[in-house]
């Protein structure tokens, strides 16, 4: 397959796009691991509006689909990598990815196959990876550029396209809290209200619902607060977990509380996974940008919120965040 020029205008891009998706006779939609409400609503809204366009199309997610978004249309047809391998697809679409390693064992097969790979997504840290790089770094989450492409499409949007882009919207702006919720992703949001998403109830599954050893988590993840500096961290072992009976992955939102302390700027949760490694979920407040660090240890994500899974102990990844976190405090505070 000769390389392909990259289309390099928004509109160019946006037409290379369509193209392809309406070149496709079978497609294949995947989100990243530990997927998160971008993702999964990124996933789903597409994928139900392709089916309007008469096409085959399977959605793949790396890890299991999260209990805590089984509300929304259309879950059940989630498959995992391995339930979808025997599927043969000619356009592989990748969902809020911002690197290969993000798409789990689906980008080795899609490469080696030859397939070309859609790439949508709205990390600045996105490494361009696609045979067509839909990249918007300014835009709040995955699923507004959705909304765009549903456009190109000319497909309708229907109450369940709605409601899972609405969700994905919702969870990336934690409400239309981030510094990034501008008059487009509102107007792209009151759009889908209109469409018919329900945006009291999302937001109520999204932010105000939880399992109780979620809490309990909380509880003893809380015990080992520390702040170095205005760098605030905590950690979840597996130790914690065993004692609690919540082996999912995930630290749940801890990391976002953590962020609310006044004392600090960032804000970091070093999580044991079960195979060692450590996954590391960080956060600063407006002004800070701690996307520079999840970069530099092969991670990414976005200036107020990012991550990267390092090897473990939790001592040795401690050993080596947080030093890094106090450099980047340092280029970054404001002289006094
Ligand atoms: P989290 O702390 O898991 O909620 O992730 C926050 C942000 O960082 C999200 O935008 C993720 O896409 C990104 N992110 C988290 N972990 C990784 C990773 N291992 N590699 C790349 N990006 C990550
Ligand atoms: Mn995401
Ligand atoms: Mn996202």
């Amino acid at each position: 397959v000769p390389p392909e020029t990259q289309p390099s205008t928004q509109t160019a891009i946006v037409r290379a796009a369509t193209r392809r998706i309406a070149d496709a006779r079978d497609l294949q939609l995947v989100c990243h691991v530990s997927p998160d409400g971008d993702a999964l609503g990124s996933l789903l809204g597409l994928g139900k509006a392709l089916e309007r366009l008469q096409k085959r199309v399977s959605l793949v997610c790396p890890d299991p689909f999260p209990e805590e978004a089984r509300h929304l249309p259309g879950w059940e047809q989630v498959k995992l990598p391995q339930d979808a391998a025997g599927q043969d697809y000619d356009l592989l679409i990748s969902l809020d990815c911002s690197a290969p390693d993000r798409l789990g064992a689906v980008y080795e097969l899609a490469r080696s196959a030859g397939i070309p790979i859609l790439n949508i997504d709205h990390h600045p840290t996105n490494t361009a990876f696609g045979a067509i790089n839909w990249v918007e770094p300014k835009a709040a989450a995955t699923a507004q550029i959705i909304v765009k492409l549903v456009h190109a499409l000319d497909i309708p949007i229907d109450v369940e396209i709605a409601t899972c882009l609405l969700h994905g919207i919702l969870a990336d702006t934690r409400g239309f809290r981030t510094s990034n919720t501008g008059p487009d992703v509102l107007r792209t949001a009151v759009e889908l209200v209109d469409c018919g998403a329900p945006l009291s109830f999302l937001c109520d599954r999204i932010f105000n619902r939880r399992p109780l050893k979620t809490i309990h988590l909380w509880a003893q993840a809380l015990q080992n607060l520390s702040l170095e500096g205005r760098i605030l961290s905590s950690e979840i072992t597996q130790e914690m977990r065993q004692r609690i009976g919540y082996l999912d992955e995930g630290d749940s939102g801890l990391v976002n509380y953590l962020n609310t302390a006044n004392e600090a700027d960032i804000a970091v949760v070093f999580e044991e996974l079960q195979d060692g490694q450590v996954d590391v979920s960080l956060r600063a407040v407006p002004g800070f940008d701690v996307s520079g660090v999840a970069l530099h240890l092969g991670g990414g994500g976005h200036a107020l919120a990012s991550g990267c899974t390092l090897p473990g102990p939790l001592t040795a990844a401690r050993t080596r965040v947080l030093p890094l976190l106090q450099q980047a405090w340092e280029t970054q505070a404001p002289a006094q």
